[in-house]
């Protein structure tokens, strides 16, 4: 008999890296995934969870956060309110620390957290500071390739990519030239370049940039294993073009390798999340973009919608008591794709193995293999009868809701009990 030291029993297990959907037990010994199986017994001092009705998951990856607290002002969040605590084993911050701030990031942000923190290097010397809200910080000036490729270098561990950007307020500047750079940096270090699309800045003054032609531009820069971000935008630089089609040259990306993380945040419209996995095709991975200025705190605190327009505060939503007027996690990112008919082991994959392999981690992380690190997460599926709403408003009628439960950690059980979080007596409701 094996003395694990937890036994998480009875759960669905879905771990697609294994091919796995069962009913099955847990077992987690010395921070390593010890075995899987039906029954697996518990010996003199091994914790055991029942997790019956529940799931059970290689720890959830979130592929795109913002946590860099303090140094980006409101902007970042506290990384285990948006991992540990909020259901989520391993929170990549996208583009908050730079090559001048990388060494507070990694003293600071990542060696204190429980949840394993990993980064995208900013493009910009700047980083994100507040949100990226001084445009003029984020030009080709503003950018020094050996710098990126230096500080990535010897932070490997904790540098997983960079973070650039494509949208019309840049491109209306300083046009592709800061993205050149990203993927300069990108191809000396043999690491992944992350592309925010949708708007971001206000086009400089009596400039006007077809938001269409930008990714015509950034496609034929890329390589297989880079990053589109915010397909879903509401905004006409995503894959959805204005007149509802999708953009010829997603197509081109697709064969070239690139994969497709959904950095729901402020961006998502279900209209054109509809449009592009209608034309089959699906997101690879599944930011939650979660940031300061698209969360509403539970103190009351700032809630914004666009983030860089002089009416910055959001309207209220209609009924407050909705917990789903904005986005709070990764759970609901799910959710939502569940909604529009993906499902529930589809989206697993893409919070797990996919996003393991996105971090080059695949034989630590994303999967349920005995020895590789003790990462689980395990949530609920609520069956009932809710409304979703996106960016622009417009609502889903969906009947399952994904609701964190807990999380193993590096072998340790932590409870999702994130402020970030709705209420889960309100939900059940
Ligand atoms: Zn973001």
């Amino acid at each position: 008999m094996t003395d694990y030291d937890i036994v998480l029993k009875g759960g669905r297990v879905i771990d697609p890296a294994t091919d796995t959907d069962a009913i099955l037990d847990v077992a987690v010994a010395d921070g390593k995934i010890a075995a899987v199986g039906p029954d697996l017994a518990a010996g003199p001092k091994t914790t055991v969870t029942d997790v019956k009705g529940m799931v059970v998951t290689p720890g959830l990856i979130d592929t795109h956060a913002h946590i860099y607290e303090h140094v980006t002002g409101d902007f970042g969040l506290n990384a285990d309110l948006v991992g540990v605590r909020g259901g989520v084993t391993t929170v990549v911050d996208q583009g908050g620390a730079s090559a001048l701030t990388f060494a507070g990031f990694k003293q600071f942000v990542a060696a204190p957290a429980q949840s394993r923190v990993l980064a995208f290097i900013s493009t910009y010397l700047a980083g994100g500071l507040l949100g990226h809200k001084y445009v003029d910080l984020y030009g080709p000036t503003g950018i020094n390739v050996a710098a990126i490729v230096k500080t990535a270098r010897e932070n490997l561990d904790l540098v997983k990519g960079i973070k650039a950007h494509a949208e019309p307020g840049g491109f209306s500047r300083w046009g592709i030239e800061a993205l050149k750079m990203a993927k300069q940096a990108s191809r000396e270090l043999g690491l992944p370049v992350y592309v925010h699309l949708g708007t971001l800045w206000p086009q400089k003054e009596g400039t006007s940039v077809d938001p269409q032609t930008i990714i015509e531009q950034v496609v034929p820069l890329l390589d297989a294993g880079d990053v589109l971000a915010h397909p879903f935008t509401r905004y006409p630089s995503g894959f959805v073009s204005a007149d509802g089609t999708i953009h010829p040259l997603v197509h081109e990306a697709l064969a070239k390798g690139v994969t497709i993380d959904v950095g729901r945040g402020a961006h998502f419209s279900f209209d054109n999340a509809r449009a592009v996995i209608g034309a089959g095709i699906l997101p690879t991975t599944l930011g939650a973009d979660l940031h300061g200025y698209n969360i509403k705190f539970p103190d009351g605190g700032r809630w914004y919608r666009g983030m860089f327009t002089d009416t910055e505060e959001m309207e209220p939503p209609e009924d407050a008591s909705l917990p789903f007027s904005t986005p709070y996690g990764i759970h609901h990112t799910m959710s939502e794709l569940m909604a529009l008919g993906v499902p529930l082991p589809k989206v697993v994959a893409m919070a797990t193995s996919n996003a393991a392999k996105l971090l080059r981690m695949e034989d630590t992380i994303g999967a349920l293999k005995p020895g590789m690190d003790a990462d689980v997460s395990i949530f609920r599926v609520l069956e009932g009868e809710w409304t979703l709403r996106d960016s622009n408003g417009v609502a889903v009628v969906t009947h399952q809701l994904l609701h964190p439960e807990n999380v193993v950690r590096a072998g340790k059980v932590v409870t999702a009990d994130s402020p970030l979080l709705p209420d889960l007596q309100q939900l059940a409701a």
